[in-house]
């Protein structure tokens, strides 16, 4: 070879220099326990990354001067995929995302419950001129792309003329590289709109590829109803739909996850390709005052009954209250009695002044082992970066160390395909989600033995333990304490 120019020259030696590099940076975890994303048998086997891939998988011949980590016990994952994340704007106030790598968090899907940033393409270029530590896709809102249509006037179906606008927006927003369409239709804005009108927009979303992702209508007593409708929009616009955060949660519905399921099932076999997440947690954290609907928080009667809809006062712990902070961490039950007067009166009194924070009961074990049971449910956290609930710092650890560790509802093995192969198969991620040779090396290093959330309600910020390495596109992100680096792609579903 002759170089004819000094410039020539000079990329000679860069591409050498890149390609030294490139080498350097081969690392081999060496004979951890590999759970593949499959929900295959864990394995003991070697994985080297280079370049950002999983180069090998297996019995792996030493190389000099490559970094070697030990597995010793430890079990190698694939990156984990929450499909509902809450971090859309966090993402630029903190792109180290501490509380999503310390869970083994490597992919997030924000623009959820139909909130979403636009036009895509603008958040999306912010999130590639500013990376992240993780990797980020968004979904198109409904009520985003609502919004700017109607303004104010929401509180109404919306007319054929508008309807059709809001069809460009969604397209436009899978052509900036939106991978879904998310609704929240138990909201303010979305909950005006008439079935026909999200069939219309998912349509969109089946032209690009696209799945429906939908906080659903009712998540209470009319549960089984919403979930009935999420079904049939699938069906009607035929793609694929999601029941995020999928609950029956309150006392009427209790005990009737097995009822949803038999709902999903069935369509299943007809064809309608249904599938669920769900967060770890058999509690919500809110004001007091959402207990009551139609907010008449003098009213006995309304009290009373949106009592009874949690299952009774036994079930609203009080974590906050300015008037009377001895009322803390106590149920509304205790602090009743130990004054002598009834539930109903102490909410009066709370919500005269100014109301309380609490942590309500929204779900039964029995209906969330039955939803984590389902092949179609995945892992998702519901929360994100800053997000004040301890789902936002502990729920993918959590599922780990409770659910598979201590109360083996689902194997280990299992549990891994629900954050990662069944995710980014959701997403058309088709090169993350397992370990395999040509993947992308997003992977977790984790103690079984000791993996845990360790986020409260009264400190929802707590780091999860048991995570110990994280990489992102074979770039270390976590190690116990963040690297500093910040490798995150936005992923769409074109380059
Ligand atoms: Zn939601």
């Amino acid at each position: 070879m002759t170089l004819r120019s000094p410039v020539l020259l000079v990329g000679f030696l860069l591409a050498i220099a890149a390609a030294a590099a490139a080498s350097a940076q081969s690392v081999v975890i060496r004979r951890a326990r590999v759970a593949d994303g499959t929900g295959g048998p864990l394995r003991a086997a070697d994985v080297r990354i280079e370049n950002g891939r999983i180069v090998a998988v297996g019995e792996v011949a030493r190389r000099r001067g490559e970094i070697t980590i030990e597995g010793k016990g430890r079990v190698l994952a694939p990156g984990f995929i929450d499909v509902h994340n809450h971090s859309t704007s966090g993402l630029a106030r903190e792109p180290l995302a501490i509380s999503q790598i310390s869970q083994g968090i490597t992919t997030l899907l924000v623009g959820q419950d139909g909130s979403s940033p636009l036009p895509i393409a603008e958040y999306l270029d912010a999130r590639r001129n500013s990376p992240a530590a993780v990797n980020v896709a968004t979904c198109v809102g409904h009520a985003s792309v609502r919004s700017r249509v109607m303004g104010e006037d929401y509180k109404r179906p919306a007319r054929v003329d508008e309807v059709a606008r809001m069809e460009a927006l969604v397209d436009q927003g899978f052509k900036d590289g939106a991978l879904c369409l998310s609704s929240g239709l138990e909201y303010e804005v979305g909950g005006y709109a008439a079935t026909d009108e999200v069939v219309s927009l998912a349509r969109v979303a089946a032209r690009h590829q696209g799945f429906y992702i939908s906080h659903i209508r009712d998540e209470a007593d009319k549960a089984l109803e919403a979930m009935a409708e999420l079904v049939n929009i699938g069906e009607q616009a035929n793609v694929p739909v999601q029941n995020t955060h999928i609950k029956v949660g309150t006392a009427s519905v209790w005990g009737k996850a097995k009822d949803a399921l038999r709902l999903f099932d069935e369509a299943r076999k007809r064809g309608v390709d249904v599938t669920a997440d769900c967060y770890p947690w058999e509690a919500w954290s809110s004001t007091i005052l959402v207990l009551i609907p139609n907010k008449k928080y003098d009213d006995p009667e309304s009290v009373g009954r949106g009592l009874a809809d949690v299952g009774g006062a036994a079930n609203v712990l009080i974590t906050s209250y300015a008037k009377d902070p001895s009322f803390e961490f106590k149920t509304m039950t205790e602090i009743a009695a130990a004054r002598g007067i009834t539930p109903i009166e102490l909410f009066m009194e709370i919500a005269r002044n100014g109301g309380a924070s609490v942590v309500v009961k929204s779900m039964i074990d029995e209906d969330i082992r039955a939803f984590f049971a389902w092949p179609w449910t995945m892992v998702s956290s519901d929360g994100g970066i800053e997000y004040r609930h301890p789902r936002g710092a502990g729920s993918f650890p959590r599922v780990l160390g409770r659910f598979v560790r201590e109360r083996k509802w689902l194997t280990l093995e299992e549990a891994i395909r629900k954050m990662t192969s069944l995710p980014a198969s959701r997403l058309g991620l088709e090169d993350r989600g397992t370990i395999a040779v040509g993947q992308v090396a997003d992977l977790v290093l984790f103690d079984p033995r000791t993996v845990i959330d360790n986020a409260t309600f009264t400190e929802p910020f707590r780091l999860s333990s048991g995570i110990e390495r994280v990489w992102v596109s074979g770039e270390l992100v976590w190690e116990g304490r963040p690297t500093g680096a910040r490798p995150g792609r936005v992923l769409t579903r074109r380059p």
